[in-house]
């Protein structure tokens, strides 16, 4: 779907939906599961369009569930100044990304890419992501302290080594960019494409191999990434209010 917007926006938020979820074995593609009454998707369009700034989501779908997705963005009654086109996925996050990048409108200067998977992450992280981007001019990540010892194994699962806590983070989304440096870090990743355990898990890492600078903010415990069965037992109670 594609509608043009009254004027040229500034804003794009990508929003990648496309993974199968077959670590959550819910029998759809993740973005089309159920919390609380909404599928992420729905979530991912209401916290979106909640921004009050002007802009185009871009939704990236499996191709056999576009139309869904279409029926989904056409039944919710967005606001004005929001912009709703549909992308179709790829095999990888990284490709997913890509065509949703390719979507959107030349007048874009600051992307955000966002995984559908974190269905409660508020609006206001985005608008930080955001202030961050255009205040520094490089590429800002939400990240939130490790709470657990973290410890390296090897591939019959015996300790190697135990990393030092507090240099590490976990890191979560929206993550963002001007549009320029992410468009690159793809272009680039897709001249020279990686495999195996090389394949990178989000866009800083693309950024990062491309020699930009990513910095980050803090990100939201509410951020949380809906990846097995349990993880959605404890989004319905964050969402509920019964944790926070
Ligand atoms: O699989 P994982 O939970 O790490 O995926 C993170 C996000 O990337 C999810 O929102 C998922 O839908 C998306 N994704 C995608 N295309 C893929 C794989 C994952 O859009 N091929």
């Amino acid at each position: 779907m594609r509608i043009t917007p009254h004027s040229p926006v500034e804003l794009g938020v990508v929003v990648v939906a496309a993974g199968s979820g077959e670590r959550l074995g819910a029998g759809v593609p993740k973005a089309f599961v159920t919390l609380r009454g909404r599928t992420l998707i729905e979530h991912a369009i209401r916290t979106v369009t909640r921004l009050s700034e002007a802009g185009q989501l871009v939704l990236v779908v499996p191709a056999d569930h576009a139309a869904e997705a279409l029926e989904l963005t056409a039944r919710y009654e967005l606001p004005e100044h929001w912009t709703v086109s549909i992308a179709h996925g790829g095999r990888e996050r990284h490709e997913s990304v890509r065509f949703g990048l390719e979507a959107l409108h030349d007048s874009i200067g600051t992307v955000l890419v966002h995984d559908a998977a974190r269905p409660l992450t508020p609006t206001s992280v985005f608008e930080r992501v955001i202030e961050h981007v255009r205040r520094s001019g490089d590429s800002i990540i939400p990240v939130q302290p490790l709470v657990d010892t973290v410890k390296r194994v090897d591939a019959d699962g015996v300790v190697l080594d135990t990393l030092p806590r507090d240099e590490l983070v976990a890191v979560q989304t929206p993550q963002g960019f001007p549009r320029e440096t992410l468009t690159t870090a793809h272009t680039a990743a897709h001249a020279a494409p990686a495999s195996g355990a090389d394949v990178p898990t989000d866009d800083a890492e693309l950024v990062q191999r491309a020699g930009g600078l990513v910095r980050t903010i803090e990100g939201s415990p509410y951020a949380h990434k809906l990846t097995v069965p349990a993880d959605l037992r404890m989004l319905e109670a964050l969402f509920d209010g019964t944790v926070s």
